[in-house]
């Protein structure tokens, strides 16, 4: 049977030490390896160049550098949205999307290979969950999407496909690399971790005292109108997530973005702007974003300009801060909620 060697892309200094300790090398030639896994856009062994042949020699054995290997990018009619597929060594597909907004250029990655939530109105959930990703994968996302691209990118959202709540222990493992100021060295303000509202998770964040930005998708302004959009709202319910997220914004002293997917006839009365009002106004440190709904081939719709107007006018009386975003790159269905692989194999 063939050897599969292992990534080293994901690793972090503990497990560099570790292989580092195995073989007999040293330890500081771990945080050189950290260093040039993370600050330098590299392809394969070739280009550790300052590392000892033998070294390298030592790793070439039971390790390879990237997990991930790039399919296809398209751009959208815009220019400003790209979206790029990625093939896993399992040979699964999966997308991320680099949005550009003046000098902001945010990168949104998955973290799963599909997705078990079944949101409603969301095209992963069409696929199902097939696997979830591991810290290498995820992370690879962005460090062959910087090798492409031109500008620096300077955000990070976890808010691909899958749920990365779900995926907590890898997810949290790429966030830190993402962060480790010995190699990519990005703000923790500048990394957010966007859930459906997986209450334990959000416990645990709240504990750990991560200092990564939280968003919770809400979507919903009763029990029973969440939970015909958000499956998860049966076993996670409304009362206890507002209770969750009022107790993280309590202990971290941090700013949380509620998103609000705007779907026609289904959560975007006047109703709903003064009940968002009522259940946000409890929470110190919180700002709604909504997302008028990018269609997919679905049940769901985008309520009509009026009824957004009418809408954002009525959250005007907000004592939170409030915006409207418009997702990019529909056009290449790179929008909010419109990842999917249609055929999962290449
Ligand atoms: S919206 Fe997010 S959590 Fe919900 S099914 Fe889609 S990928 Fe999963």
């Amino acid at each position: 049977m063939k050897k599969v060697n292992s990534p080293l892309i994901g690793k972090n200094l503990t497990d560099l030490k570790e292989i580092c300790e195995k073989h007999g090398v040293e330890s500081f030639r771990a945080k050189q390896l950290f260093n040039w896994l993370y600050s330098n856009d590299i392809k394969d062994f070739n280009d550790l160049t300052n590392l000892p042949k033998v070294f390298i020699n030592i790793l070439k054995l039971d390790h390879c550098i990237h997990p991930l290997e790039f399919v296809q990018s398209t751009k959208s009619n815009s220019e400003l949205t790209n979206k790029f597929l990625f093939k896993t060594r399992s040979g699964s597909l999966i997308e991320s999307v680099l949005m550009n907004e003046g000098n902001r250029v945010t990168l949104c990655l998955s973290t799963q290979v599909g997705c078990a939530l079944d949101c409603k109105f969301c095209a992963t959930a069409k696929m199902g969950f097939k696997e979830n990703l591991n810290s290498g994968e995820i992370l690879d996302q962005y460090l062959l999407i910087r090798q492409k691209v031109k500008k620096p990118i300077t955000n990070i959202v976890f808010m691909g496909m899958g749920e990365p709540f779900l995926n907590y222990k890898n997810v949290i493992k790429a966030a830190h690399l993402l962060h480790s100021p010995d190699g990519i060295n990005m703000s923790t303000k500048r990394i957010t971790i966007s859930t459906a509202g997986v209450i334990d998770k959000i416990k645990r964040f709240t504990k750990e005292k991560e200092k990564f930005k939280l968003a919770i998708s809400l979507n919903g302004t009763t029990n029973e109108q969440r939970s015909l959009i958000m499956p998860i709202t049966l076993k996670n319910s409304l009362d206890d997530l507002l209770d969750a997220s009022k107790k993280y914004t309590e202990s971290s002293k941090r700013w949380l973005t509620f998103e609000y997917v705007l779907l026609k006839e289904r959560n975007d009365t006047v109703e709903d702007a003064n009940r968002l009002i009522t259940l946000l106004t409890e929470i110190q440190r919180c700002k709604l974003n909504v997302i008028p709904y990018n269609e997919i081939d679905g049940e769901f719709q985008r309520p009509n300009q009026n009824q957004i107007q009418t809408f954002m006018n009525k959250l005007r009386s907000a004592r939170f801060p409030v915006t409207i975003r418009w997702s990019k790159g529909t056009d290449i269905d790179a929008g909010c909620g419109q990842l999917a692989i249609k055929n999962n194999s290449m």
